[in-house]
């Protein structure tokens, strides 16, 4: 049990990558504390899951007061925390122009200010929130905090919000690192290539089959295949390595 004994947050943690990271992790040994908007789907999970003592909430990560009141409740229940997953991210918003970016390739200037927002509030600001919360509490005894960006952060693919925050992630990532190592708390990152989740199913299938013909591995990604990255930072194999990412994208983005 690679994970046995430990106590690990998981955020978005009702659907694709994050449901696949839970079950990963619960199936080591871990105690989940699954988050998602939706407690029902949080819910889902750890029903669906090896082991006992798990339990969901329902939070919006962007909501930084229902955030403090979600960890100060984890606390309550477990008296630990080892392992943060800050998976929830959303790629799109209304007005934010991805329709007319499919159509004529241009979105920025359609862009809305509400939408630019909410997907910078999710992807950044919810990073942030959580991180701060688990390091309040990490402080005390180490722990791995793992960040979910995207090849999108490394590269120019996808809609300029979605972009802008999973490079802002990378950052996040970096700089928690270099503070928080003193406490024995590592930060890492994970840019996923394209994984056919429900976040996936809104893009066109003609556009997913051009990236998977474009892929060495010649296959789209699978939620396991970042879950076990996740157990990988998540577990004392990765115990030096702390500020790095790790992209699992069948050789799509190479750098
Ligand atoms: P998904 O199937 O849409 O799952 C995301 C989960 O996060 C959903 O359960 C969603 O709830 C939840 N969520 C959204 N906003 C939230 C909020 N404000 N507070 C709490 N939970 C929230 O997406 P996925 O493909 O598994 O993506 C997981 C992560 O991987 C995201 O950060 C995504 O950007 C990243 N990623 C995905 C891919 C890919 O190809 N799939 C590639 C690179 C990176 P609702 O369903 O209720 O909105």
């Amino acid at each position: 049990m690679r994970l046995g004994g430990k106590v690990a947050v998981v955020t978005g943690a009702g659907s694709g990558i994050g449901r696949a990271i839970a079950q990963c992790f619960a199936a080591e040994g871990a105690k989940l504390a699954a988050l998602d908007l939706a407690q029902d789907t949080a819910r889902q999970t750890i029903a669906a899951a090896e082991g006992a003592g798990h339990r969901a909430y329902g939070v919006d990560v962007a909501d930084g007061a229902a955030v403090a009141a979600a960890f100060a409740q984890i606390e309550a229940d477990f008296g630990a925390l080892d392992v943060l997953v800050n998976n929830a991210g959303v790629q799109s918003a209304p007005g934010d122009g991805s329709e007319q970016l499919l159509k004529t390739g241009q979105q920025i200037i359609h862009m809305e200010d509400a939408a630019f927002a909410r997907i910078m509030a999710v992807n950044v600001n919810g990073v942030f929130f959580c991180t701060r919360e688990a390091a309040r509490r990490m402080q005390r005894g180490g722990g791995a905090i793992i960040n979910m960006s995207s090849i999108a952060g490394l590269s120019s693919q996808g809609t300029i919000a979605y972009c802008a925050s999973k490079s802002a992630v990378l950052g996040l990532t970096r700089a928690s690192a270099r503070e928080l190592g003193r406490f024995g708390i590592r930060v890492n990152a994970i840019c996923p290539g394209v994984i056919d989740t429900p976040m996936t199913a809104e893009i066109p299938e003609a556009f997913i089959n051009t990236l998977v013909s474009a892929t060495p591995l010649g296959r789209q990604g699978q939620p396991e295949d970042i879950a076990r990255a996740a157990l990988y930072l998540a577990g004392e194999e990765s115990s030096f390595v702390t500020g790095q990412w790790l992209s699992p994208n069948g050789g799509l983005v190479m750098c």
